[in-house]
């Protein structure tokens, strides 16, 4: 079995704030050991990666990814056959940037992140380790309903009204093949023609149904649930991954600490930040930004999430790349939005895009820590990135991407070199 030693690192390992020098072996797709200090591990034939002091942590998870979201306005004008092949290069640069997992949060068209998913699993593309979502299933309406009364066919989202049409939703994705079914609980500022942030679009027997076939088939629940009722619904129906949240009211707040071990909110904090302030070229002047509602929602949502951090909640970054003003590979502007919105510090932060985003994922146990027998999913920092959260920005700052015990991206000379391990 192939065995990797690195050496000369930092280890960040995702548990905790603090780093620690040490050295990690990889044995085939796992980790063996990690040392902590100057004890050396034994090199019996390791390839033996000096590190130059860089830091090595686990691959970033990301719960809330749009991997076919193209940049584009209107994306559901992109036939599928171009769609598909943007798709596979967004994959390619999200592990370029050090995802080497990710949560699907809402294809543009119904099978893009399952087929997308089943090229990485088969080893043909790159990309990280991939939970592949249904569309956004949405009522007539509500939040991804781009429809006119004049357009026949739209296929952004499902529209689904009612339980029955719910269920049929569902049951065709995972009929597909899904990993995630994501329902549009309440609505956003986004589109005036949609429902607003601070209102339900879905009712509770819409939601309910939903919610039962994908318990039913063993599918992952995610949810549009800006204001406080669809946070609550999230809680009742078991919807672990709750995306935005940020309107929640003190009961919604109280329901997700009571539930903590079993709920991950995953703000998208930075798309609210760049839609009040980066997306004046795209339609979104500073004013009609403000006029909509983003600036007022950044500041409510800022000190909703506060809060709960401050109650333990687990509160991921990432989420809602993929927009002409929110491009994949500035995700990891997140770090910094957390650090200002939510005044996290960096470890816990990371520990949030490592180690909760495996929770988020699915494997706690197995992925989003340096720990031996974890799947050896790794990452190399040029420099510290508790010190500097803008490092992760620059791919050229990542020195090495590991996912299951293979490079997507091997370290090089001169900061880092693989030898031979000598006899010892
Ligand atoms: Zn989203």
């Amino acid at each position: 079995m192939a065995k990797t030693l690195f050496t000369n690192v930092k280890i960040f390992d995702g548990t905790g704030s603090r780093s620690f020098t040490g050295e990690v072996l990889v044995e085939g797709n796992r980790i063996k050991s990690v040392t902590k200090g100057g004890k050396k591990t034994p090199r019996n034939g390791a390839v033996v990666v000096d590190g130059g002091g860089a830091t090595l942590m686990p691959g970033l998870i990301n719960a809330h990814c749009h991997l076919s979201y193209t940049g584009s306005q209107r994306m559901s004008d992109i036939p599928p056959e171009e769609h598909t092949l943007i798709s596979m290069h967004n994959a390619k640069t999200i592990i370029d940037y050090g995802v080497t997992a990710a949560v699907g949060a809402g294809a543009a068209k119904p099978r893009l992140d399952v087929v997308i998913r089943n090229e990485i699993n088969a080893g043909r593309i790159p990309g990280p380790r991939f939970l592949a979502c249904s569309p956004e299933i949405t009522v007539t309406g509500g939040l991804g309903d781009e429809r006119q009364m004049h357009m026949y066919h739209n296929d952004l989202s499902l529209y689904a009204d009612g339980p029955e049409f719910i269920r049929q939703a569902c049951r065709q994705m995972i009929r597909e093949d899904v990993d995630v079914i994501k329902l549009m609980l309440s609505g956003d500022h986004l589109v005036p023609t949609m429902c607003d942030a601070d209102q339900s679009a879905m009712d509770e027997d819409e939601v309910a149904a939903g919610a039962r076939v994908a318990h039913q088939r063993g599918r992952r629940l995610a949810a549009h649930a800006r204001n406080a009722e669809s946070v609550k619904l999230c809680v009742k129906y078991d919807i672990h991954l709750v995306y935005h949240a940020t309107l929640a009211d003190e009961e919604a707040l109280d329901l997700l600490e009571e539930n903590k071990d079993r709920f991950w909110v995953i703000p998208a904090i930075g798309f609210t930040h760049a839609t009040a302030y980066d997306a004046g070229d795209h339609g979104f002047s500073p004013d009609y930004a403000k006029e909509l509602g983003f600036v007022s929602e950044l500041e409510i949502g800022s000190e909703t999430l506060k809060k709960m951090h401050a109650r333990g909640i687990k509160v991921l970054p990432f989420g809602d790349y993929g927009f002409a003003w929110t491009p994949h590979h500035e995700m990891a502007r997140d770090f910094v939005h957390f650090a200002n919105y939510l005044d996290m510090k960096p470890g816990e932060i990371l520990r949030a895009a490592t180690s909760y985003g495996a929770e988020a994922f699915g494997k706690p146990d197995e992925l989003g820590q340096v720990t031996p027998g974890f799947l050896a999913d790794l990452i190399m920092i040029d420099g510290d990135p508790l010190a500097d959260l803008t490092l992760f920005q620059d791919a050229d700052n990542i020195l090495m991407i590991m996912k299951d015990g293979a490079y997507h991206k091997p370290p090089l000379a001169p900061r880092s070199f693989a030898q031979p391990a000598a006899a010892e």
